[in-house]
């Protein structure tokens, strides 16, 4: 059977910081040119290895991709089809800041190839956007996201929050609202997360949070009302119309594998896991010379078929088909039902997770703990999880 693989680039480069963002990127950088002959190499010492492999899905993340010069993007792009077999069905997505994108601009991406676009909005109401120090306001979205549809994107995500400084219930409707009114095919919405080492990790006692049954019932409405709208919950965090669930963050949760290029960037390879350090000049130098002896890499290891059982359980449960009793057999012959008798009977009992027609899966309630109740199950440290986790979620 063909080998299939994801392609991840990662571009660390914001116009501003956002005060809650925790992702690897600079600001005030502006030597590109360098940086994207430096992936431009990576992309060489690869292509090697992955020559018995056909790419059918390919994700620019950052940072904002949108910030590198477009001329520099295109001879990236050029790069990728030159150094992989990239598949004529690729799914090909860029993360895009709506202030960061033109006409002009939107046009070159949609003739070099890119197919799908995320937009990170957070919110559609301008007080919210400025609590999270945002570079946009709404009507600014607005216009980004009309002209994306005008140059012919027809495969959008929109990026929303919940939990914001500020937000209630209502300005959360509100959103939903205008953003299901624009008709995107896709739609991501996470929890804001208080990570360490950010500006509002400094002030989060200042901060006017929503408590945490707010929270979960900001979750829960608007999981309710993105199904009324015709967008279907596949994962945790993730929405979609018929036929448009991401297939790049499917290869995640479904164990695929998948390459990521670029400073912080995560891997799953022949059954390595790797990541890069947070890092654009270790990154430039250390690929620039290739007798160098500066190791870019955070953490590298060969999956053990007891991490392989973790992982599985871990990703596949964030699925909201969750996972199925007789493919984890096949996979690992071994007794799902039996291996967690005590957890499952504790969270169905609960009302954290169901069992039905051979698969079990979250409630609602339970993807809302998801995080505890997935390190009930997990036998390796969660140091570790964290990190796959963190991988995933760009
Ligand atoms: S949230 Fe996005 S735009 Fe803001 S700093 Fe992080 S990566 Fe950059």
């Amino acid at each position: 059977m063909e080998k299939r693989l994801g392609l991840y680039i990662h571009i660390p480069f914001c116009e501003h910081k956002c005060d809650y963002c925790d992702f690897y990127s600079i600001t005030k950088f502006d030597d590109y040119v360098r940086f994207t002959d430096t992936l431009l190499l990576q992309m060489e010492d690869f292509s090697e290895k992955t020559k018995d492999y056909v790419v059918d899905t390919i994700y620019i993340g950052g940072g904002t991709p949108t910030v590198l010069p477009v001329k520099r993007m295109l001879e990236l792009i050029d790069g990728l089809y030159r150094n992989f077999n990239v598949s004529e069905n690729v799914e090909f997505t860029m993360e895009a800041n709506p202030a960061t994108v033109t006409k002009k601009t939107l046009k070159k991406y949609k003739k070099a190839g890119i197919n799908r676009l995320s937009f990170g909005l957070q919110s559609a109401v301008d007080e919210e956007l400025g609590a999270l120090s945002r570079i946009h306001n709404f009507d600014e979205f607005v216009e980004s996201y009309n002209l994306a549809r005008n140059v012919g994107f027809e495969n959008i995500n929109i990026d929303l929050m919940y939990g914001i400084p500020g937000q209630t219930q209502r300005s959360l409707g509100h959103t939903l609202e205008q953003v299901c009114d624009l008709e995107p095919n896709h739609i991501s919405l996470y929890g804001l997360k208080i990570e360490e080492g950010t500006p509002f990790f400094k002030k989060k006692d200042r901060l006017e949070l929503p408590d945490e049954d707010t929270e979960f019932e900001m979750y829960k409405y608007a999981v309710d009302y993105l199904a009324f709208r015709g967008f279907w919950q596949y994962e945790i965090s993730n929405f979609a119309k018929d036929g448009f669930k991401c297939r790049h963050n499917m290869k995640y949760w479904t164990c695929r594998e998948y390459l990521g290029l670029g400073p912080a960037a995560h891997s799953y390879f022949m059954n390595q896991r790797f990541s890069y350090k947070r890092s654009v000049p270790m990154f430039m130098d250390a690929l620039e010379y290739v007798n160098s002896d500066i190791d870019i890499l955070e953490e590298n290891y060969t999956v053990t078929p007891e991490e392989r059982v973790d992982e599985y359980i871990m990703l596949r449960l964030r699925l909201t088909e969750g996972l199925n009793v007789n493919e984890f057999k096949y996979n690992f012959n071994k007794d799902f039902s039996q291996m967690f008798e005590k957890e499952l009977k504790l969270y169905i009992d609960n009302g954290f997770m169901e069992f039905k027609n051979g698969h079990y899966y979250f409630t609602i309630k339970g993807m809302y703990v998801s995080n505890y109740i997935l390190s009930t199950f997990l036998t390796f440290d969660s140091e570790m999880a964290k990190n796959i986790a963190n991988g995933l979620d760009k």
